[in-house]
């Protein structure tokens, strides 16, 4: 079993798709473990996208992941990370494969809908960032 998170972003919480976008994730057989809507500010946005500081689009993209609420969730599942990442199809939705969620309800590279973590060491800084250990179901 593993863990990863999951942030259905600003884009697709403002369409409504939250509930449908969880629909996807538990009808691949993931489980979730612990989830919340919160509103980040720049700083906790920031904080989040650290890795991604030196990107030309890190300004815009962490004005974006706080513009609006977001549903965070940790999920779990066997090969939950890779099983993930690969329900929610390409960064750019251009290239994302049919029946991913970026396929079916992103705006563009950047208003993807989703995120998802890319690593066992990125889940576990990304679940901790939003979820304390009493938060989390079993
Ligand atoms: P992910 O792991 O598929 O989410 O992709 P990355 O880790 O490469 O990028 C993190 C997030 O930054 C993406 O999900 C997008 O929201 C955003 N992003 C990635 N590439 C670009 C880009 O070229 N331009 C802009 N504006 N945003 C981008």
């Amino acid at each position: 079993m593993e863990r990863t998170l999951s942030i259905i972003k600003p884009d697709a919480v403002e369409r409504n798709l939250s509930g449908a976008i969880l629909a996807m994730i538990q009808e691949a057989g993931l489980t979730v473990k612990a989830m919340k809507m919160i509103q980040l500010s720049k700083k906790q946005a920031e904080g989040f996208y650290a890795v991604h500081k030196e990107r030309p689009f890190f300004d815009s993209l962490t004005e974006f992941m706080c513009s609006g609420p977001v549903v965070v969730s940790i999920l779990e599942g066997d090969d939950a990370i890779a099983k993930y990442r690969a329900l929610m199809g390409a960064t750019n939705p251009a290239n994302a494969e049919e029946g991913t969620i970026r396929k079916k309800y992103a705006l563009d590279i950047e208003k993807n809908s989703v995120h998802g973590s890319d690593a066992p060491e990125t889940a576990a800084f990304e679940t901790k960032y939003f979820f304390n250990d009493l938060e989390i179901v079993g």
